[in-house]
């Protein structure tokens, strides 16, 4: 899929002639670029990445930008998976470890329902194999029959899923079928890290390869489930292994086409084993090169990229909707993974995500789970 280019793009993509990187350019906007290309746009100036990027996303979504009252679900810490680059799991046993009830997780979300009329959960937690499927099929009917089906449920990443197959001694397809006639929604795409399997050696071993991510994700979408997908960068991954990481997700999507969305953030140390080695999280430039890059890559067919405050703060979140991204992601009650690597979440109601989108000069937009917009938005 190819852009037809208008206005400013035209500008910066003459500016990008000008620089020698005119023809990496041409093969990415046309949808046929490959890895060497993305490498060496990573290279080319940010204000110019910005300005291809923002164009591009101009012409898709305006200056609308889109934003979703949900709160997210860590019903337990307990995780056996020990990727190193995780300040948030504990080992069963320890002594901070908790695990909700299936029914007080779910009368939580209930109840951010009543006070905030939440539009999703994000239910996502560690890989606790002591957890039944039954445990997300109760959770899930509370769900949907408590708000008459207004809390739609985006949850369980890739390994979470994983493991539950394994544990049941079910297949994929089998979990799948019930977590969905149980009320799930749809699928984070937590867990694809960098897909390359050097990288998830060294960060996540216990994790599956990334062709199993990939086919499991395949089979996810095959069964009717919309899914986002994510990128943590900043570690010990290679600029080739970015690169070829945002072409398996556009091969994806080119496959199945029901990839929503996309958010990349970067590797926060807090108190992460991977934190001891490498300390400091990779800047706000970076993150800004890798949001316009991946707009680049993706362009419309991956429609949504989410704006990159979670890790980043607000303000550059404000800023990397001037570099391709178009939505804002969600309020995020009850967020619990990223305190524990020492970011501190502002408390973020409707009123104050608006305020940050026409701060940067943006219209807000409030969508629901499929990002379709809302309320006369
Ligand atoms: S990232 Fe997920 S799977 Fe890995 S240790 Fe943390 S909770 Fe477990």
């Amino acid at each position: 899929m190819a852009v037809k280019v208008a206005g400013s793009l035209e500008q910066y993509i003459r500016a990008a002639e000008d620089l020698g990187y005119g023809a990496e350019l041409e093969r990415l906007l046309d949808g046929r670029g490959g890895v060497r290309d993305i490498v060496r746009l990573y290279r080319a100036p940010l204000w110019l990445l910005g300005g291809v990027a923002n164009g591009i996303t101009h012409m898709l979504t305006g200056r609308r930008v889109g934003y979703i009252v949900n709160m997210i679900m860590n019903y337990t810490n307990i995780c056996v998976v020990g990727c190193s680059f995780c300040s948030f799991y504990r080992k069963p046993g320890s002594p901070d470890a908790y695990k909700l009830e299936a029914r007080e997780a779910a009368l939580r979300v209930v109840d951010a329902w009543r006070r905030y009329r939440i539009r999703q959960v994000l239910f996502q937690g560690g890989v606790d194999p002591g957890i039944p499927l039954e445990y997300y099929e109760e959770a899930f009917r509370i769900i949907k029959e408590e708000t008459h089906g207004e809390v739609a449920i985006h949850g369980l990443s890739v390994v979470e899923l994983e493991w539950l197959a394994r544990v049941n001694r079910m297949s994929l397809r089998e979990v799948l079928s019930r977590l969905k006639e149980a009320g799930l929604d749809s699928v984070p795409g937590a867990g694809a890290e960098i897909l390359s399997d050097r990288v998830r050696k060294l960060i996540s071993p216990l994790k599956s390869s990334s062709d199993t991510w990939i086919s499991t994700m395949d089979t996810i979408m095959d069964m009717g489930l919309p899914i986002s997908a994510t990128m943590m960068f900043g570690h010990v991954e290679s600029l080739e292994e970015r690169a070829s990481h945002l072409l398996k997700l556009l091969e994806l999507q080119r496959r199945r086409g029901l990839i929503m969305s996309f958010i990349t953030w970067n590797f926060e140390p807090g108190k992460s084993v991977l934190g001891e080695k490498i300390p400091y999280p990779a800047g706000g430039g970076e993150l800004l090169r890798n949001i316009a890059i991946s707009r680049i890559v993706f362009r419309g067919e991956i429609k949504w990229i989410q704006a990159g405050w979670l890790t980043a703060g607000v303000w550059m979140g404000q800023v990397s909707l001037h570099y391709g991204a178009n939505d804002w992601g969600g309020t995020l009650y009850g967020e619990k993974v990223l305190p524990e690597a020492g970011v501190p979440l502002p408390h973020l109601v409707r009123d104050r995500i608006e305020g940050y989108i026409r701060g940067a000069g943006y219209i807000p937009v409030e969508r629901d789970n499929w990002y379709r917009p809302v309320g006369g938005s």
